[in-house]
């Protein structure tokens, strides 16, 4: 069986981070399975569904499923989502986006339809896939299950210094605590497959923490673990 390990966690927790920088040391493929979310959701957009009015059993979602054709590919070590031909990599982190993604998340056949290629990726190589279900639903038994969290203040401050290093002038980090805030309700409010620690996790609280000190703990568990 291929060796899979589950990194989950709310917004911001220092998940992508932490699951490009295992999957380099290891040697494993890397999902981001958020990013899959995000491409739904624009395919939502571009096709002319508006956000504001979907709900966990949106049909005019549901409906876009079946002609929504997903192919995953890594172009120099980044992860490329091709949407019916169309590389959508450069559009997926907009705050619109981000609002969609954790909107159509909460639909259970979105769910099902993301999670079968999910599981069918895993199955094949080792993996390391970061996600907000993926030890409690997407991978139960995997190898190893990391639940990183933080304070949301924190998590929004680093979200805030990061999309001013990008160039953001716009954002307020008032704004971008409130769009954290919404998406952990989000998240965890939803009746299918919410954000959870489960028992056999590690958790991880990474509040005040450098980057180093966290990448630091994280080596440590998987020299013991993996
Ligand atoms: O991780 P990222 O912020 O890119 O994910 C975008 C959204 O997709 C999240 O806010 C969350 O609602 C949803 N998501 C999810 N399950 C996953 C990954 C992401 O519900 N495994």
């Amino acid at each position: 069986m291929s060796v899979q390990i589950a990194i989950d966690g709310p917004s911001g927790a220092g998940k992508s981070t932490m699951a490009k920088m295992l999957s380099k040391e290891l040697g494993f493929l890397y999902l981001d399975t958020g990013a899959m979310y995000r491409s739904f959701a624009l395919y939502a957009i571009k096709k002319g569904v508006k956000i504001e009015g979907w709900s966990e059993d949106a049909p005019e979602l549901i409906g876009l499923l079946d002609s929504f054709s997903l192919d995953i590919q890594y172009i120099d070590d980044v992860q490329h989502m091709i949407v019916n031909g169309e590389d959508y990599t450069g559009e997926i982190r907009t705050p619109e986006v981000s609002l969609g993604a954790s909107k159509v998340s909460a639909v259970p056949a979105v769910r099902l339809k993301l999670v079968e290629i999910q599981r069918e990726i895993a199955s094949r190589q080792n993996v390391v896939m970061d996600g907000r279900d993926i030890g409690s639903y997407v991978l139960p038994n995997a190898t190893l299950k990391i639940f990183l969290c933080a304070s949301v203040e924190d998590r929004a401050r680093r979200r805030y210094e990061e999309l001013k290093l990008k160039g953001d002038k716009d954002s307020t980090y008032e704004e971008v605590l409130a769009d954290m805030k919404l998406r952990d309700e989000n998240d965890s409010k939803r009746s299918f497959a919410p954000l959870v620690c489960t028992e056999d996790a590690v958790r991880l609280d990474t509040t005040g923490n450098e980057i180093e000190e966290t990448i630091a703990i994280i080596k440590n568990i998987v020299a013991e673990r993996i």
